[in-house]
């Protein structure tokens, strides 16, 4: 529970959690000292890593809830997330970034990120990166070398006294590049496509089924417990034309309870729709045996 409250990232955070951040940023193994100090943010959305060794200076109750989330399989699982999700994740070190963003940290064209702009999430990137992009294929004001007077230009010099806005635009679209399609703001996303979900009205007796893939919130509403890390969801787009279908399911178990049970479930769309269906509880799921059920044969429903 520690852990839940470490990672509660947003404004309720705990005092604590911003300590345990500078500690665990602090006590990093040797193979980590090329990270600079300025981008560990947070080792469950970047890349490095903390020290887990008991030789280590890092303090023991850190120290216990690390190894509790690795007992547990603590780490960000989800099909697809909200844009703004995307925007507030950390840039440097991304935890899902390709490993070359591990060698573009340390450069002339990054320093000037990270010190001068003071550059941190993936939606500051974005933001920088933006005057580069061409609409139709004509670019907009930002023209394309050192001199360029544009209001981005203007504003990136004056804020940040960057001597040459248009190679840090460039560096921070690199950085970007590094993102897979999933993780790039930039990129289409299945909530591009989910519609207005709460827009349905239903009667008493039906329920509506969430068909949206994308995880909406904060940071913090992106860790899963007991997750499988050889895993990773895929995220297929799934396109919903507004259209309702009412469709009736139901599990049941015969001799639940008893060695005998057989669990199963039915899917009923319409008389004679070649969509109904019913089905047997397997005995085994990915190595795992079931149990025959009621419960199984509802969530199986
Ligand atoms: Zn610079
Ligand atoms: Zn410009
Ligand atoms: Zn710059």
């Amino acid at each position: 529970m520690w852990l839940k409250r470490y990672l509660a990232f947003g404004p309720n955070r705990p005092l604590w959690a911003f300590l345990a951040d500078a500690l665990l940023a602090n006590n990093t193994p040797a193979s980590e000292n090329s990270v600079p100090m300025d981008i560990r943010t947070n080792c469950y959305l970047q890349s490095w890593t903390t020290s887990t060794s008991p030789c280590s200076s890092q303090p023991t109750d850190l120290l216990k809830m690390i190894k509790t989330g690795q007992k547990y399989g603590v780490r960000i699982e989800g099909l697809a997330f909200d844009r703004n999700i995307l925007r507030d994740m950390p840039i440097w070190h991304h935890i899902f970034a390709d490993p070359r963003i591990r060698r573009l940290t340390n450069s002339s064209a990054s320093n000037c990120l990270r010190l001068k702009h003071n550059l941190q999430t993936v939606g500051e990137a974005e933001d920088l990166a933006a005057p580069l992009i061409r609409v139709n294929g004509i670019q907009l004001q930002h023209r394309f070398n050192g001199q360029c007077e544009c209001r981005d230009c203007i504003e990136i010099q004056e804020l940040t006294e960057c001597e040459h806005p248009h190679h840090c635009m460039l560096r921070a679209q690199e950085l970007l590049d590094t993102l897979p399609p999933k993780w790039d703001p930039r990129a289409e996303q299945p909530a591009d496509y989910e519609g207005n979900f709460t827009n349905f009205s239903v009667s008493q007796e039906e329920n509506i089924f969430d068909y949206r893939l994308t995880t909406a919130g904060d940071l913090s509403d992106l860790f899963r417990v007991f997750t499988d890390k050889d895993h990773t969801p895929a995220n297929e787009t799934f396109v919903c034309n507004g259209e309702l279908i009412t469709v009736a399911t139901d599990g049941s178990c015969i001799n639940n309870g008893q060695d005998t049970a057989i669990a199963g479930a039915g899917i009923y769309f319409a008389k004679d729709d070649p969509r109904n269906k019913s089905l047997k509880l397997p005995q085994m799921a990915g190595g795992t045996k079931l149990t025959q059920s009621n419960q199984a044969a509802e969530l199986l429903a």
